[in-house]
């Protein structure tokens, strides 16, 4: 099989929930599959360098605020990968100019326009895990944008989308998607299944669980979406095109 699977900020936060992740994966590489891992960037890292860059701009620009946002995903790319590589798996991290992941010109917003996923491919034909910046682009004319806050959901669907995966794993700090936020209310109820339309609602209205943008590319390209969390061993939620069972 080959796997996507992304980790969240919260899933990354320390160098032990990294190893962590790394443990998870190298579970999924053993059995014999094919992955591609997805970083976010450590626990709030962006909104650190987001709160750095407007310490010395009032309005930085847009071009050098993706190179600075992106610089989190690079980090947690590589300390993946080296995470990986002490657990005995061959593993690379690319960029996503590396990874071939296109995107419009939009900085800060940007939308992925067709994936150029040679590199990955040669790297999975070698037998490496390739481990994925999340976030992040590259535009045509070769300038580094970023896909939206949240947006590694984003790069996590149009990998799979375009790498054809036989499974897309988003690990996230909740054990799945819920009918109303969980951590404000307590009587909330996890969805086994959700459709794609579904979920999608549910991320414009503001749920925090998936990037909007992640999920309508998953409708567009077919693709069905597992949220797992990081901490907890569980169903999680399967978002497909399915119609959706109620809760
Ligand atoms: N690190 C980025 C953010 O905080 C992207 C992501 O986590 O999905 O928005
Ligand atoms: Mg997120």
């Amino acid at each position: 099989m080959l796997i996507v699977e992304k980790y969240g900020g919260s899933s990354l936060a320390t160098a032990q929930r990294v190893a962590a992740a790394a443990d998870r994966a190298a579970d999924h590489v053993r059995a014999g599959h094919r992955v591609v891992v997805v970083v976010s960037a450590q626990g709030d890292t962006t909104d650190q360098l987001l709160s750095l860059a407007t310490q010395v701009s009032d309005r930085p620009s847009p071009r050098e605020l993706d190179m600075c946002l992106t610089a989190g995903e690079q980090i947690c790319a590589a300390l993946m990968a080296m995470a990986l590589g002490a657990l005995g798996v061959d593993a690379v991290s690319l960029t996503a100019a590396q990874a071939g992941i296109r995107t419009d010109g939009t900085h800060g917003d940007a939308r992925p326009i067709g994936l150029a996923t040679d590199r990955i491919w040669r790297e999975l034909a070698r037998g490496r895990t390739v481990v994925v910046t999340g976030f992040q682009g590259v535009s045509q004319a070769g300038e580094i944008t970023t896909l939206g806050r949240g947006g590694s959901d984003t790069t996590a669907v149009a990998l799979a989308a375009y790498l054809g995966a036989d499974k897309c794993l988003i690990y996230t700090d909740v054990d799945g998607v819920y009918d109303r936020d969980p951590r404000k209310f307590p009587d909330a109820q996890r969805f086994d299944r959700i459709g794609h339309d579904q979920m999608l609602a549910l991320a414009r209205g503001g749920a925090q669980v998936l990037h909007d943008r992640s999920v309508e590319l998953a409708k567009q390209y077919h693709v069905p979406i597992q949220v797992l969390s990081s901490f907890r061993p569980g169903p999680g939620t399967l978002v497909t095109d399915e119609p959706p069972d109620q809760p």
